[in-house]
């Protein structure tokens, strides 16, 4: 028979998946000797049954029956006995907190005979009468769904006829009506009366929870948050403990030290005489923690004693909520409390500090993405705001600038160097080339999975969303805030990408410390915040079995990355460097009519690239630098097709010379693709174009040989893109053998170096056996592998249907954020093991964007790659992440 009902002495805080974090924890506080009143959890197993059969699995209810018998066999009393009942809470509680489950419902158990018991046993009417229109006004309000405001509505009526404003200024005699007015409303709206028998109300109340799971809040907040579907929710049905029974009772919540800062000491608020949410519902003042220190010294002492248990018990931050009844502390609640980004390092550290943790576990209190937070420029603290927003943080960063309602005008403004912010309802597909124009985009429609949402962290771009108390108008180019102030095409908004927060105004913007320590130009030692930055960073490094390289492709980029930390260069894309001035020297390679021109042309290109290497050689001295040879398609370095031809044309009509522009339109004719990712680039352009590998490899070896002679330590590796069979790689592997041979006869220098290839193709991932006999290493290049396994441009697809695959859940995050470890891991792991069973040193690593993103690192660690590449940025969240990964690793094998 399985087991449904725990009671709270049964589990522990492992337990979550069963008996949800709130269960989980309310267990383990009940087994640390804890004051939790007596309960039980219902597992979230049950809540899967009810889901798929519509009905609570037949064995549930005796269970139930049981806990509850044991409950008031401990107490003494039966739930809802009309002279002495016992009460309960009844407490959803998922494996993650979520908002958009159902609230808890207090006092279960009372009805028109309990209420009077309970007031002749407590001596308090007014309290019992209190008590009970609560049970009605929150049961009403989530089992039987009549809409709350009702209540509210007849509870402010109350007051105003009195003449009060505070609920705790109603006596028992107003209570008794409002509780009368409160089952009227109740019948009014559903037909049916307010449940009299306790039994029932605790099963349609668990119920109630169960359903809630599927509520539309919550599914939206567990598709942003990527919680699965398929978790369920518990039940928490608890003893109810009064905070309302007087000034010498009341509720509060606290947290063992600052969530935002990090800083030790206790935190919390205290509301006297009060029940359940009232202390964060803001009905009343609520007073700081230390008040209770004079309210009731003995709860207080004892409530500090509780708070460091439990800090010594879960070695953590822990939230907490509590309920005083009569002088009597009860711990309803604790959790390991969210934090910022600064407070999680902080805390790391003084939890090292304090002998609480290791350095190791330090490491693993913090992520990849909460560095990140760290590194992006951040609102100056102390600087005037005047916020008129508050919306999705859905891509981080600081962003000011002056705020247009089309695309057209953010393209157009940008073009005059205007900083722009566009501002849109949402956004579509056709706003792309606006968001480019912008430094950042917000929306008041619209969640974290939304296009603006997506595209701007694709973009990497500050992006706040669904900020709805923004009124925006596209049509009149203007957006109202909430007060009713107007702000114009033109006006200057601060957009906080990080917090969702949106501010009317030029907010100053602060570089972040973080970023200053990496770049070398802030000691480590000046700042709490960096000197725990930095300790934590020494612990991922020396942990860190990946290495971490950068994309990088000229000198200044290698060096900033070998101050972030890089140990090589993991990708030097060669196309950068026939841009601009050399841009002219590529036409004339596509339109050399004969073999004799396009030597004179490559022999120009020749020296030009020497001395870029030269500068990445230098800059990375002593590490590997991978370069990899010409990769996008030829025609990319021609003028556009509609553009040149509608120059000839004009030119034409006005009896212009045109014969040099007609052949360059030839050109671009011959080589205009309608598939160009998947057209000539990569090894088959090196194949067609003769010469041109050659020649870079040429350059790659004459400035290995110039750097050695000066008295460097080059170690330069060749990669040849786009390969999809082992004879492509062979052939020009032979071209490049002949050009090593050449190199070391004339400089004298036999400069050692690696040739490999990148695995960006399907049949390459299929075949890698075969090519590691050829290649002496393998780089992943993950986003073409993406795209080409499944089969879409990134371009293309981004803006046009990304948003929608994520809402539909077809994608739980976006495969070029994080690799798609079912599909193209699968191909990453196919191609090691493979590559390695055929030349067991081949050397691995993975040169896409995912080398810096968290998720995807772990998996490479896992799957035994020796380095990670990304973009210099991402470089310290990368070489965190390679030490978290192997950190977690080490711990789950002496597990
Ligand atoms: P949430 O998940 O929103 O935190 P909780 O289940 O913790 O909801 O309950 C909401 C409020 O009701 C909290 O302030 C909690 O302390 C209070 N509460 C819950 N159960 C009881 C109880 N048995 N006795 C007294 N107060 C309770
Ligand atoms: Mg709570
Ligand atoms: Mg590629």
């Amino acid at each position: 028979m399985t087991q449904y009902v725990y009671s709270f002495s049964e589990g522990n805080r492992d337990q979550k998946d069963l008996l949800g974090g709130k269960g989980a924890n309310l267990a383990e506080m009940t087994n640390m000797g804890l004051p939790v009143p007596p309960g039980f959890t219902i597992t979230t197993e049950a809540c899967k049954a009810y889901l798929a059969e519509g009905a609570v699995p037949a064995e549930m209810d005796a269970q139930v029956t049981d806990h509850l018998t044991r409950v008031e066999q401990a107490l003494g009393r039966t739930l809802g006995d009309p002279d002495d009942p016992l009460l309960v809470s009844v407490r959803s509680g998922a494996k993650f907190s979520m908002p958009g489950m159902m609230e808890t419902v207090l006092n279960i158990g009372l009805n028109d005979q309990s209420v009077n018991g309970l007031a002749k046993i407590s001596e308090d009417e007014r309290f019992a009468w209190d008590s009970y229109r609560r049970l009605i006004q929150m049961y009403g309000k989530t089992v039987m769904e009549v809409p709350g405001d009702l209540f509210e509505d007849a509870l402010a009526d109350a007051k105003e006829r009195k003449g009060v404003t505070l609920d705790t200024d109603l006596t028992a005699d107003d209570l008794k009506a409002l509780v009368e007015q409160f089952k009227q409303i109740v019948k009014d709206t559903t037909g049916a009366d307010f449940p009299q028998d306790p039994r029932n109300q605790l099963d349609a109340a668990t119920e109630a929870v169960f359903r809630s799971w599927n509520g539309e809040r919550a599914i939206i907040y567990r598709r942003q948050e990527r919680i699965p579907e398929d978790l369920g929710t518990a039940v928490n049905v608890c003893t109810m403990v009064f905070g309302n029974l007087g000034d010498d009772s009341g509720t509060g919540v606290a947290f063992t030290r600052d969530p935002a800062t990090g800083h030790p000491g206790v935190y919390g608020d205290y509301l006297q005489n009060a029940q359940g949410e009232d202390v964060v519902a803001g009905i009343r003042n609520t007073m700081p923690l230390s008040a209770l220190q004079e309210l009731n010294p003995a709860a207080h002492a004892r409530l500090l004693e509780i708070m460091h248990q439990l800090e010594e018990h879960y070695l953590d931050l822990c939230d907490i909520e509590f309920t005083v009844e009569r002088g009597k502390l009860w711990m309803l609640q604790t959790r390991v409390g969210k934090r910022t980004a600064q407070a999680a390092f902080r805390i790391a550290t003084q939890l090292v500090d304090e002998g609480l943790i290791s350095e190791d576990e330090a490491l693993n209190r913090v992520t990849g993405d909460q560095l990140v937070h760290l590194m992006f420029p951040s609102f100056d603290d102390d600087a005037p705001k005047n916020r008129i927003a508050k919306g999705m943080n859905a891509s981080p960063g600081a962003a000011v600038g002056q705020i247009v309602f089309s695309s057209e005008a953010a393209v157009e403004w940008a073009k005059k160097g205007k900083k722009v912010i566009l501002v849109r309802r949402e956004t579509n597909p056709d706003d792309l080339n606006g968001m480019i124009a912008s430094v950042g985009i917000l929306t008041s429609r619209g969640g974290k999975t939304s296009h603006a949402a997506v595209v701007a962290r694709g973009m990497g771009k500050t992006c706040v969303c669904g900020a709805e108390q923004l009124d925006v108008d596209t049509k009149r180019n203007q957006m109202t805030c909430p007060d009713g102030t107007v702000l114009v095409e033109g006006d200057v908004v601060s957009i906080d990408g990080t917090s969702g927060d949106v501010y009317a105004g030029d907010v100053p913007v602060a570089p972040s410390l973080v970023v200053q320590y990496f770049e070398g130009t802030l000691d480590p030692s000046s700042d709490e915040l960096v000197a725990a930055v930095d300790r934590i960073m020494k612990t991922a490094d020396k942990q860190a079995r990946l290495k971490v390289r950068a994309n990088a492709d000229n000198g200044p980029d290698a060096a900033r990355a070998r101050r972030f930390g890089a140990q090589g260069v993991g990708l030097c894309r060669t196309e950068h460097m026939f841009l601009g001035d050399r841009r002219e020297l590529v036409e004339r390679l596509i339109l050399a009519p004969g073999s004799e021109q396009r030597r004179a042309v490559l022999e120009e290109l020749r020296p030009l690239q020497r001395g870029d290497f030269i500068e990445i050689f230098e800059a990375m001295d002593g590490l590997p630098v991978t370069i990899r040879l010409l990769d996008p398609p030829l025609h990319e370095f021609l003028p556009d097709l509609v553009e040149l031809s509608v120059k000839v044309a004009v030119d034409e009509h006005d009896h212009k010379e045109t014969e040099e522009d007609e052949s360059l339109l030839a050109a671009v004719r011959r080589l205009h693709e309608q598939n160009p990712m998947l057209g000539l680039r990569g090894v088959r352009l090196g194949l067609v174009t003769k010469g041109l590998f050659a020649m870079q490899a040429r350059a790659v070896l004459e400035a290995a040989a110039e750097r050695i002679k000066a008295g460097g330590d080059p170690r330069p590796e060749i990669m040849i893109p786009l390969v999809g069979a082992v004879q492509e790689l062979e052939s020009i592997k032979v071209e490049i053998d002949e050009v090593a041979t050449k190199v070391a006869e004339e400089s004298g220098v036999d400069v050692h170096h690696l040739i490999g290839t990148m695995i960006e193709l399907p049949r390459a991932a299929l075949t890698a056996g075969q090519i590691a006999e050829v290649a002496e290493f393998f780089s992943f290049g993950t986003n073409d592998l993406t795209q080409t396994t499944w089969g879409f441009s990134r371009d293309d697809v981004e803006a046009e249907f990304f948003s929608e695959y994520l809402d539909r859940g077809i994608f739980r995050v976006s495969p070029f954020e994080s690799l798609d470890i079912d599909g193209v891991g699968r191909l990453v792991k196919v191609a090691v093991r493979e590559g390695r069973a055929a030349r067991r040193d081949i050397h691995l690593g993975v040169c896409g964007e995912h080398g810096g993103d968290p998720a995807s690192v772990h998996f490479f660690h896992e799957v035994g790659l020796d380095y990670v590449s990304c973009s210099p940025f991402r470089v310290p969240v990368a070489r965190l992440e390679a030490g978290r990964a192997a950190n977690e690793a080490a711990h789950s094998d002496t597990r």
